[in-house]
């Protein structure tokens, strides 16, 4: 009945890939739709974990030993193979961090606290995550620095007309998402970016949402840093990471002190290496970083456009069915969104529709999806959100309009 356009892949065989997907939850096969929190994991990355502690496992760039030498080769490999994947010029331009958290607090404390002075404004947008706002409060608090918000628009999108009267020469860096991870807005990054050089300040593109979905590449969209998480696309937790300019790079001071960031050290003061192992201090999440380079291999070997044609296939989709019920909102844009739709239903609180859907398998998200402001933009305490990646199918999502069904039934 609903056909969507399917591509060489077959993404109903990939599934095989994510051992978890054949869990079951609560007696039922597991619907995973919270991708936009945490992806699930391909063998190929269980593997390459694997294979690292077995066969590589030691420090890096200190011992002179084969298993280290092994090690910081694998380390450094898959530091340009970031590198490749965002399109970035050089691997010195990629900061390996725990994630995009911690790569927007990195610009925010070393690049701000030696860049931003008091009355220097801090650009943001009203549908950013915590992660890309709180950083900045902080930073603004201590300067004294300002900070501005472009508006969202009813439709989920950014108000464009405005920005002209926002970003002023005043503007020392626009920070933004590029993929809202609560509206599933798709960002005009490139414009965005463009706008910014023309009045003289940095970007920073939040690619939490985007990095594992649609191809990237920092060069063709003009952005000076772009920060995501591994675990959002395929990698595992507590890697990710920070692509910045070379020239801006080089001109941030250190932020964290420790082992793996200094070339020399005396009592009194520290002399310290070159970005990006300047920003790098203590041992790294090794194994991390070659679990994520395994992420890119899998996720290039589908490749980014059929995977983000697949995921809006998904998202209008979903959006589509999901309008059929009865006291649904759906919020965001109704034409090209990414792989996420938020809603909230008139029969229920998004909690209890979240409690209620988890005991049929289906794992939605429910609450402000540490999008507050956002939240109160829209004038609701939370949504409902069902997002989706790759290894998910049409026929998911009607398991999940069967589900939401009953759930009007029950709650009525
Ligand atoms: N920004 C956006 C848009 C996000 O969706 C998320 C994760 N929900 C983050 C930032 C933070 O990512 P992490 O928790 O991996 O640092």
């Amino acid at each position: 009945m609903h056909q969507i356009a399917t591509r060489a892949v077959d993404w109903h065989a990939i599934r095989e890939d994510f051992p978890i997907l054949r869990e079951r939850a609560h007696g039922h096969p597991l619907i995973y739709f919270d991708s936009a929190a945490t992806s699930q994991k391909p063998r190929a990355v269980i593997d390459a974990l694997r294979r690292y502690y077995e066969h590589e496992n030691a420090n890096v760039h200190r011992g002179l030993h084969e298993l280290s030498s092994r090690a910081t080769e694998a380390y450094e490999k898959a530091r340009q193979r970031v590198a490749t994947y965002l399109g970035a010029t050089d691997a010195e331009e990629i900061v390996f961090t725990r994630g995009t958290t911690e790569s927007i607090n990195l610009v925010a404390q070393a690049w701000g606290g030696k860049f931003i002075r008091a009355g220097d404004v801090i650009l943001l947008t009203e549908m950013e995550h915590h992660s890309n706002l709180v950083p900045w409060q902080l930073l603004a608090e201590r300067t004294g620095a300002r900070l501005r918000f472009v508006p969202v628009l009813d439709d989920g999108t950014l108000d464009l007309e405005q920005l002209a009267s926002l970003l002023t020469g005043e503007v020392k860096i626009f920070a933004f998402t590029h993929i809202s991870n609560s509206l599933g807005t798709i960002n005009p990054v490139s414009e965005l970016c463009q706008k910014a050089r023309a009045v003289g300040a940095l970007t920073l593109v939040d690619g939490a949402q985007s990095a594992g979905h649609l191809p990237i590449n920092v060069e063709e969209l003009g952005c000076d840093f772009l920060a995501f998480s591994g675990h959002k696309m395929c990698g595992p937790t507590g890697i990710g990471g920070l692509y910045a300019r070379a020239e801006i790079l080089d001109s941030i001071p250190p932020w964290h002190g420790g082992g793996e960031m200094i070339v020399s050290v005396t009592l009194e003061k520290s002399a310290f290496k070159k970005a990006p192992h300047r920003f790098e201090a203590g041992t790294p999440n090794i194994a991390g970083a070659v679990g994520l380079a395994a992420a890119i291999d899998y996720i290039e070997q589908l490749g980014r456009p059929a995977i983000f044609e697949h995921d809006s296939n998904l998202a209008n989709y979903a959006t589509q069915r999901l309008s059929e019920l009865p006291g649904m909102h759906i919020f965001g844009p109704t034409k090209q969104r990414g792989a996420l739709v938020g809603f909230v239903m008139d029969a229920a609180h998004p909690h209890d529709l979240t409690t209620f859907a988890d005991q049929y398998g289906l794992a939605l998200r429910g609450g402000h999806h540490c999008n507050q402001p956002l939240m109160r933009r829209f004038g609701v305490p939370g949504t409902t959100r069902a997002s989706f990646y790759f290894y998910n199918t049409t026929e998911e999502i009607d398991q999940m309009i069967e589900i939401l069904s009953a759930a009007v039934r029950f709650f009525s």
